[in-house]
């Protein structure tokens, strides 16, 4: 943090403001220029809190902080990228890692026919809901353990890992048994209870952001379950809220480039949440990949007409399908780079980069 001393800052009130940095834990640095006096607060360890007050000081213009409030999720504490593992999936490392199923679970024969649809097309996790957070009490609220049986069942059946969602500190220990990565819903990013007891679980924990969150809010939160003991934490960028109403969130892709700069977690995209639309599921998990997501999260259900809940949403099997097979196409070629353009001479821009057919 710095503190930033006014111009009519006696030597006196510098003193004092240095005696205080130190007392709070961190090392004071200070800059004397023509006119003012800066202080660094340096080191870890110490209270921000209470350089924070120093703006109260006499003397003070203001304080600002220069290091991220975030310490454990932070590239600066740890530079090299975290691979988060589910059973056999490596998230976070080479492969892009696609986690598909429906949006709660409904049945023994709609979970298992997603599940080997979902693998067959290539998806190396599936999801399904147990406890399903609603927006209305009426609304189908999910099955509960029956969905966690369920959801094991269509492990053993395939292999693949399983994902649920956690509403509740009361039904963590339950969940535990069943399934092999907790996911906090968008609604609970900020529940500190629910953090602070899957930060002590060994589960691997997916964090969607919050829908009004920002990008700091949303890796503190993360830094709850860091720094409770678990350090296998994706973050999940599902869409937040903006004036737009034409789609039912709006995925924030810089955000999944952004969360990839600020931290080493891995970053996975909800473009099911994040559009609302299944037409804009394709054409934003291409997006989201380009943008360096490490993985997806697609809702897919056998009959998305017949979906207790976020059936408009949903994928159909077919469909999954088809976008699987296009997320690994190469980006449209630059127009100029595709056309006789080239040949004949080409664009200053390629001139300059000495592509030339001359
Ligand atoms: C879900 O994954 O079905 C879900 C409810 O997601 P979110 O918390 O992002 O709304
Ligand atoms: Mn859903």
């Amino acid at each position: 943090m710095i503190v930033n001393m006014h111009e009519t800052a006696t030597e006196n009130e510098i003193q004092h403001i240095i005696d205080r940095v130190r007392e709070a834990g961190f090392q004071p640095h200070v800059t004397r220029g023509a006119t003012k006096a800066i202080i660094a607060a340096v080191g870890a360890g110490g209270r921000r809190h209470e350089i924070q007050a120093l703006e109260a000081a006499p003397g003070v213009e203001n304080v600002v902080p220069i290091a991220q409030p975030y310490k454990l999720v932070s590239r600066q504490t740890k530079p090299i990228r975290t691979v988060v593992h589910v059973r056999d999936v490596a998230i976070g490392g080479n492969d892009i890692v696609v986690i598909a199923g429906p949006c709660s679970v409904e049945s023994r024969e709609q979970i298992l026919s997603t599940a080997h649809a979902v693998k067959q097309a290539g998806a190396a996790m599936l999801r399904g809901g147990a406890y399903k957070p609603r927006t209305s009490p009426y609304e189908f609220q999910g099955l509960g353990e029956e969905a966690l049986k369920l959801l094991a069942e269509a492990r053993e059946e395939t292999g693949l890992p399983v994902i649920t969602e956690v509403m509740s500190t009361e039904d963590v220990d339950l969940i535990c048994e069943y399934v092999d990565m907790l996911q906090i819903g968008a609604r609970n990013m900020q529940n500190f209870a629910l953090l602070r007891r899957l930060a002590s679980t060994n589960k691997p924990v997916l964090l969607k952001r919050g829908p009004s969150a920002t990008i700091k809010e949303w890796l503190l939160a993360a830094e709850y379950l860091l720094s409770g003991g678990n350090p296998n934490v994706v973050l999940c960028e599902r869409g937040i809220k903006t004036f737009e109403t034409e789609t039912r969130n709006t995925l924030d892709l810089a955000a999944i480039a952004l969360a990839r700069e600020l931290s080493h977690l891995p970053v996975v995209a909800d473009p099911s949440h994040g559009t609302g639309k299944p037409v804009l599921i394709p054409p934003m998990s291409r997006a989201a990949i380009a943008c360096g997501a490490d993985g997806l999260i697609v809702e897919v259900h056998p009959c998305p007409e017949r979906a207790w809940s976020d059936g408009p949403q949903s994928l159909t099997f077919e469909a999954f399908q088809q976008m699987m097979r296009t997320l690994g196409d190469p980006m449209r070629k630059l127009a100029a780079l595709s056309t006789e353009e080239i040949a004949l001479g080409g664009s200053q821009d390629f001139k300059r980069r000495g592509v030339s057919a001359d």
